[in-house]
């Protein structure tokens, strides 16, 4: 029928437009590297505003105590209490709460007196609750940094819309909240998820030299050569390196992929032209990419029947549903007709409808993981670990060195479709031979724990 070519065309059309071929990965790696130079040779100037974290010493392994880190800035507000020691760092204790949406989008206060309540529930149960204790403060947004302790907000992501925040001092603020509830608990390191991640993936392995987020949001950091921070000449530390983050979710490139629905995605959103990287690879967004193709479909079809207009609410299909949907290898698809029926209030599909809808999930995901592949690349190459210097400085093959990224996040760990299409493209992109040097550690509560490293690090107690 007519009806069913439009959805086919409709499906050819968006498969298309999201197609990654190896040659055009190539060419986002490239604009990556390009966009890299760009964010450390002056502020403003790329999209990447490569941020200064005042990081440069990563732990060594001599840290000790109990320390605290607080994780926010996405779906999860985490408190951890932290044993650093002996060459290991354990989270002995972990809280997580959903953080309220109303308090995404009213004032700082609020927030953070929701924070400061939840650490006090916390430590008030332990022994010696009145000591002073060191808290490291994983703060998912971008900063800019005036100290390894303090930093103003630049701007908020992933759905957070708390306008009187906006340049002030995240750090200073969360200590007057602890401060009016009675807690006797500073900020001794104020940490993007990414650095927090890089700095227990380090801990343990001293070749992790980047790491990467990919839950709600995505973004990545590194460690850079001071010498090339050019837009902070005379930046000294004594490893000779910082820290970067590059708050890569910011990213943009002709080279990407956009389709359509991506433009009506972006219209949808709060922070409108910014985070276009972010919003083809990260958890917030992926299962709405699905539901705008979807309802598209719905519109000029009639596969979906009555129930059209159910799939007409924005967010409605989250990502978690979206990897069910594909990670679904029943020969009948019976977990896509569940969700359907029950998320979606789509009742009775045939086949091919379910056939079509996990397609459209398919095609998400692959072009998410090969673009987030390409983004873990552009880092390898501006570092020199591609691979690519190799054989034109006629060094063998065999003197490649190790590199290991660290990596964390929701998506990444739960969906194992989108891991599988990752380290596809990382071959592609570097051939067998290089991708078999680089190793991507997943770093369970790295972004909190590390926090806490950090923490430990930088306060005088220790
Ligand atoms: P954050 O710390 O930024 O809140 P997380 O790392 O906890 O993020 O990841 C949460 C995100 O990961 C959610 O937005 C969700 O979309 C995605 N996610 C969680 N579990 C899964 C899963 N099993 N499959 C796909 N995506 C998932
Ligand atoms: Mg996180």
């Amino acid at each position: 029928r007519a009806r069913w070519r439009r959805v086919v065309a409709l499906l050819r059309e968006f498969e298309d437009g999201c197609a990654t071929p190896t040659p055009r990965l190539r060419q986002v790696v490239d604009a990556m590297v390009v966009e890299m130079h760009a964010g450390l040779a002056s502020d403003g100037g790329s999209k990447l505003k490569m941020l200064l974290t005042f990081v440069d010493a990563l732990p060594a392994g001599n840290e000790q105590g109990t320390y605290y880190s607080i994780d926010l800035g996405g779906t999860n507000f985490r408190v951890l209490r932290v044993e650093v020691g002996a060459g290991s760092v354990v989270t002995s204790r972990k809280v997580e709460v959903t953080i309220p949406e109303e308090l995404t989008k009213g004032t700082i206060e609020e927030l953070f007196n929701f924070v400061a309540m939840t650490l006090k529930e916390f430590v008030e149960t332990e022994d010696g609750k009145d000591e002073q204790r060191a808290l490291g403060f994983t703060f998912s947004f971008p900063v800019r940094q005036t100290s390894v302790s303090s930093g103003s907000l630049i701007r908020w992501t992933k759905g957070f819309f708390i306008e009187d925040a906006v340049g002030k001092d995240v750090a200073q603020c969360l200590n007057e909240a602890l401060a009016r509830s009675g807690l006797n608990v500073r900020v001794t390191a104020l940490v993007n998820d990414t650095v927090g991640t890089l700095a227990l993936g380090h801990y343990y392995d001293e070749d992790t030299v980047a790491a990467v987020i990919i839950g709600a949001g995505t973004n990545a950091c590194y460690i850079e050569r001071t010498d090339a921070i050019i837009k902070c000449q005379g930046l000294l530390t004594n490893s000779g390196g910082m820290v970067v983050n590059m708050e890569w979710g910011n990213f943009w490139s002709s080279h990407l992929p956009r389709t359509p629905y991506d433009i009506s995605l972006d219209d949808e959103t709060q922070n409108r032209n910014e985070q276009g990287f972010e919003k083809m690879i990260s958890g917030i967004y992926l299962g709405e990419i699905a539901r705008l193709v979807l309802h598209r479909m719905a519109l000029e079809s009639d596969v979906f029947g009555d129930a059209a207009y159910n799939l007409s609410t924005p967010f409605t299909l989250s990502t978690p549903l979206l990897a069910a949907i594909r990670k679904d290898d029943s020969p009948d698809l019976s977990e896509v007709r569940r969700i359907l029926q029950e998320h979606l209030k789509i009742p009775d599909t045939p086949l091919k409808t379910r056939r079509l809808v996990a397609k459209v999930c398919d095609i998400v995901t692959q072009r998410a993981a090969r673009l987030a592949a390409a983004g873990i690349v552009g880092i390898l190459k501006k570092l020199g670990r591609d691979g690519s210097g190799v054989a034109s400085s006629g060094r063998t093959r065999g003197q490649l060195r190790r590199t290991v990224v660290a990596i964390e996040g929701g998506l990444y760990e739960g969906y194992p479709v989108f891991r599988e299409y990752l380290d596809e493209a990382l071959v592609e992109i570097l051939g067998e031979e290089v991708a078999q040097t680089v190793a991507l550690r997943v770093t369970e509560d790295g972004s909190g724990a590390g926090a806490a490293l950090l923490a430990a690090v930088h306060s005088s107690n220790r």
